[in-house]
């Protein structure tokens, strides 16, 4: 039996570029446990929330990009539970009323070379709870992530594989980075996904919800690797429920990621589905937002990396494959574009980030703020190697101590005596040296092995260390060996 596959995703998404939380003055910032709190954020009796008005603005920025209706007026709320992390009893979201922070939206996002669409249910602002830290002696809590602002993302189902759904997190991730929302970093924590899946047969209709099977919801995956992970077992399990003639005893529930065993696992049914007696937030009256302001927000978006990977091709015809990796981390689109002003040629630019740049911080699995490269470094090795001062060769070993010593192309070169031979005379005689030493190699070059002149000129760039200029030690080469 061929099955197809429903995704829905509740993707939470720490707002971190704002200096304050969303309801306190309290610093909204990575740093030692338990220094960024406030007593609102601790639930001292008689303190009162006091909205962030550019957490908002972040918000409805993320609410316009997505397509997505904004309110008139703005309400919060509050999901009334204990947590020893949620010092309140109680969280301040936004659930019930009709139209949170955004509402039907719509995302086009590209997977695998294609175009797909994903419609989004609502977006909506919120504030983060405390985390704690369980340790085997007991459990340790950090306030300084109560009160962050949460924005929280609900798709429809309408992703159809592990590889879509890791596609539109990606978009949704690169959104916010472009967009001076958030870092979005999972390895800070910024990102929390609940994914939900379900199976039905190929052959029935998505569109109409009475065909879909029963949901799974998946909470607190914290990677989009573990995203992919839970995603497959969870089909793979669902498959085999119905090959089993299980599947419909299946109850509707909440499972966990177990990351250690790859498995997800069973929390709860909807039967202990939690009732959390929403009611607006007395303490914040609802605000009305001014179409001016939303006009305003809307002329603010930045250029996200879709629009600037359109720029990197038309304007410098860059390849589309690798203006998709130019894009796909703003920090390094931003070095790239440095680049570019302080004159480098676009095309060397792209060459030098896709291939050496990408190419050691995959090697070293560091980012670029880990590296001390600049694009004025960048810039001027570029420089150096048009205007044949060094070879290509020898920039990519100037390159590497650059980018971990962070000192100039220039000194590097003085230091290690690196120079190129451009000396025509002086290659012509190196270039004779290799052809006296090798004339079994002139034989077979002359029997038609044409691609023993590689070998030739690369000995040629052995003898020199690296330093002949290639072009010129493959040309004299030529020339040489056709006199003999
Ligand atoms: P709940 O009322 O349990 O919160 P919602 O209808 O609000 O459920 O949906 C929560 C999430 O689950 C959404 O992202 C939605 O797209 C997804 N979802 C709903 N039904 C299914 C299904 N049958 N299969 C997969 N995902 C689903
Ligand atoms: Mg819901």
């Amino acid at each position: 039996m061929d099955y197809q596959v429903l995704i829905g995703l509740e993707m939470h998404c720490e707002i971190s570029e704002t200096n304050t939380k969303v309801f306190s003055s309290a610093r909204n910032s990575f740093s030692e446990a338990n220094t960024n709190v406030r007593p609102v954020d601790m639930a001292f009796p008689g303190t009162l929330p006091v909205v962030n008005k550019e957490a908002v603005r972040k918000a409805l920025m993320a609410s316009l990009i997505l397509n997505c209706k904004q309110p008139e007026y703005v309400y919060f709320e509050r999901k009334n539970y204990y947590y020893p992390d949620l010092p309140k009893g109680f969280q301040i979201t936004q659930e019930t009323k009709p139209i949170p922070i955004g509402i039907y939206g719509h995302l086009d996002y590209e997977c695998n070379g294609e175009m797909k669409k994903i419609r989004i249910n609502n977006l909506h602002l919120e504030e983060d709870a405390a985390s704690s830290d369980h340790l085997p002696g007991g459990s340790l809590i950090d306030y300084n992530r109560a009160g962050v602002p949460l924005l929280e993302l609900v798709t429809e189902p309408d992703l159809h594989s592990a590889d879509e759904a890791v596609a539109f997190l990606e978009t949704m991730r690169s959104i916010y980075q472009y967009a001076g929302i958030s870092e979005a970093d999972s390895k800070k924590g910024q990102i929390r996904c609940d994914v939900n899946v379900s199976i039905m047969d190929k052959d029935k209709d998505a569109s109409d919800p009475s065909n879909w099977g029963t949901k799974i919801e998946i909470k607190n995956v914290n990677s989009f690797g573990g995203v992919r992970d839970a995603i497959n077992y969870e089909i793979k399990r669902q498959i085999e429920l119905k090959e089993d003639g299980k599947y419909n005893e299946m109850p509707q529930q909440t499972r966990r990621w177990d990351e250690e065993s790859g498995t997800t696992k069973f929390m709860r049914g909807k039967v202990d589905a939690i009732d959390y007696k929403y009611f607006v937030e007395p303490n914040i009256p609802k605000f009305k937002i001014a179409e001016k302001w939303l006009e305003e927000i809307k002329n603010d978006i930045p250029t996200l990396a879709h629009e600037r990977k359109e720029e990197y091709i038309e304007n410098y015809g860059i390849s589309n494959y690798d203006a998709t990796i130019l894009v796909k981390e703003k920090d390094i689109s931003d070095f790239f574009e440095e680049t570019i002003k302080l004159g480098s040629e676009a095309k060397s630019a792209s060459n030098w980030v896709t291939s050496n740049l990408l190419g050691y911080l995959n090697k070293q699995e560091v980012s670029l703020n880990d590296t001390k490269i600049t694009p004025e470094n960048l810039a001027m090795l570029i420089k150096m190697v048009e205007d044949k001062e060094i070879s290509s060769q020898q920039a990519k070993g100037v390159f590497i101590e650059s980018v971990e010593t962070g000192k100039s192309p220039k000194d590097i070169a003085k230091e290690k005596g690196l120079k190129q031979i451009t000396d025509s005379g002086e290659i012509t005689k190196i270039v004779n040296e290799v052809l006296d030493e090798n004339p079994d190699i002139i034989t077979q070059y002359k029997n038609g092995k044409v691609a023993m002149l590689n070998y030739l000129v690369g000995q040629v760039m052995k003898k020199t260390a690296g330093k002949a200029n290639p072009t010129l030690a493959r040309d004299t080469m030529q020339v040489e060996i056709d006199k003999r």
